[in-house]
């Protein structure tokens, strides 16, 4: 539901708008748009009013203070609305109304629903605030993510160019809509929930195959562009509605069917839209609704890659000039050096930099809990296939298209055709050192925080080698914290690696879908 929020006095609107086919006075003047027209809920100063037509229109076009207002339904896609004289307004001595043309029932549904919400926050305003103006109940989201990183990051997809980035990854959107279209039984029929639609691209989708209604909830100002490129497209716009608000807070008129969403972040969970996906799952999906995706792994494997390691620690060498300007810089190399280790760095490497076959971590969308999403605790062993140095851990995930026709992956795995999330690597201070053979184990733990991302601490350890190793079993450890909020972006095109290497990098890369075995070749030089 939309509430308002009072920050110190201060009122922060949250709109809730609708289209409609036409409305008309009653009786009939100027004050009608036989034009489609945006309904809009919102609070003004503390009222909650329904207005119609953008605010420049606002004189010209009705609206209504919610307090006195009735909604009526005359047939499925028609209503009528009045205002009656009230206490607030009682010099007026007449009534005002209108007709609402709606395009379908569907949004003749989702109007009405919410202005049952709308006069219910009207009916809690009136009689816990007295004065009109108290803190309102937070929403889910809300209460977990800081106002500041929220609005820097719904202004961020609120621009085209970013949902042009996105859609011009082919990988990506050629995936969905594969999956989407192989799986028309899924979606025939069916009512269907588009989780932070974004562009609109993902419901377009789901209409092409063939689904009853599509709601596509967005809470950036990119629903705009979204309302505007459906109705550009006349034989699904029918059969999608537009609706402004995150998944935590809108209301919708029907359960749905299915969901389908793109909520992946760098490392799967980056950005915290997972957790927004599975609230929509707990508000909207029917006992036994599909999800897609329906899953999701994250894949880890040690790696090897001196170049980075000392292009990373040269960034810090900067700090060590004694004469900078006659000034000593040396007391802030440590911190800088540290600061340069806590950036995960992106890029799309070259897999034969992995040292030891991938291991997994399966989050399953359809059961896990929401807060399960808060720490995620990954304990991790490999055998290393190689002597060599290990400079830190890689990462990438894949998530899975559960269709009843067809199963589809879509992957982000080094060596695969490359997508916008790249590859993340976490990169160690200290470097580790591995015989062929040799036992790696160690943690990966991802504590989410405000800011909509995770903090990554990383350990891994190895026995010592060579003499005395046998004796005393001492491990070398090395560790690393990491903001995921704050990624070194590398993007170097793959190394050019040995062409004999190739057919031995095939069969480690083939491990992480469950061909293990050790690989005897050395990449430490
Ligand atoms: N589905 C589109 C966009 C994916 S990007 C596509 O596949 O191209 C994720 C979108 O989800 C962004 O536009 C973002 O604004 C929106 N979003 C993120 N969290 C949301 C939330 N809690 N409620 C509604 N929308 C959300």
């Amino acid at each position: 539901m939309e509430v308002p929020v009072v920050e110190e006095g201060k009122e922060l609107v949250k709109n809730e708008e609708f289209n409609v086919a036409s409305i008309t006075e009653v009786p009939a003047s100027s004050s009608s748009s036989s034009s489609p027209v945006i309904g809009r809920f919102r609070f003004n100063n503390g009222v909650a009013e329904l207005r119609f037509g953008e605010d420049s229109e606002s004189n010209l076009l009705p609206h209504f203070d919610l307090r006195c207002t009735q909604l009526f339904k005359l047939s499925q896609v028609q209503s009528m609305c009045i205002q009656e004289a009230s206490e607030s307004n009682k010099e007026k001595t007449y009534s005002r109304g209108i007709t609402i043309q709606f395009r379908n029932e569907e949004e003749s549904r989702a109007f009405h629903c919410a202005f049952d919400q709308w006069k219910k926050e009207v009916v809690f305003q009136a009689s816990h605030l007295p004065n009109g103006t108290v803190l309102a109940s937070q929403s889910k989201f809300d209460s977990k993510i800081e106002a500041s990183s929220a609005k820097m990051y719904f202004h961020y997809y609120g621009q085209l160019l970013h949902q042009q980035n996105m859609l011009q990854d082919y990988v990506r959107t050629g995936t969905y809509y594969a999956a989407v279209i192989e799986n028309r039984a899924d979606f025939f029929g069916r009512v269907v929930v588009d989780v932070g639609a974004g562009s609109g691209i993902l419901s377009l989708f789901a209409a092409q195959a063939g689904a009853k209604h599509v709601y596509a909830v967005e809470a950036s100002e990119m629903a705009e562009y979204a309302r505007k490129l459906i109705a550009g497209n006349p034989i699904l716009s029918q059969r999608i509605t537009v609706i402004k608000g995150k998944v935590e807070e809108v209301e919708l008129p029907e359960k749905a069917d299915i969901l389908i969403s793109e909520p992946m972040g760098t490392l799967l969970v980056n950005e915290r839209m997972l957790e927004s996906y599975v609230i929509a799952r707990d508000r909207f999906l029917v006992p036994n609704g599909k999800m897609f995706p329906a899953v999701g792994r994250i894949h880890m494997a040690p790696f090897s890659d001196e170049y980075l390691y000392i292009e990373i620690a040269n960034k810090a060498l900067f700090w060590q000039q004694q004469n900078y300007y006659g000034v000593n810089l040396t007391s802030l190399h440590g911190s800088a050096f540290q600061g340069y280790f806590s950036q995960p760095v992106v890029d799309a490497f070259d897999p034969r930099l992995l040292v030891a076959p991938a291991i997994s971590h399966v989050i399953n969308f359809t059961s896990i809990k929401e807060e399960e999403l808060y720490d995620i605790d990954i304990p991790l062993k490999f055998v290393s296939s190689v002597g060599t140095r290990i400079h830190g851990l890689a990462c990438w995930f894949d998530v899975l298209f559960n269709g009843s026709t067809v199963q589809r992956w879509l992957s982000t795995a080094p060596g695969s055709p490359t997508t916008h999330w790249y590859q993340l690597r976490c990169v160690l201070s200290q470097p580790i050192y591995v015989m062929p053979g040799q036992e790696i184990t160690g943690r990966l733990h991802l504590a989410a925080h405000t800011a909509q991302s995770y903090t990554i601490h990383l350990t891994l350890s190895a026995k010592m080698w060579g003499p005395g190793a046998e004796q005393g079993g001492i491990l070398q450890t090395s560790t690393g914290k990491l903001d995921l909020k704050e990624p070194y972006y590398r993007m170097s095109q793959p190394q050019v690696c040995p062409a004999a290497q190739d057919q031995q990098s095939q069969q480690l890369l083939q491990t992480q879908y469950g061909i293990h075995g050790l690989l005897g070749h050395d990449l430490s030089g």
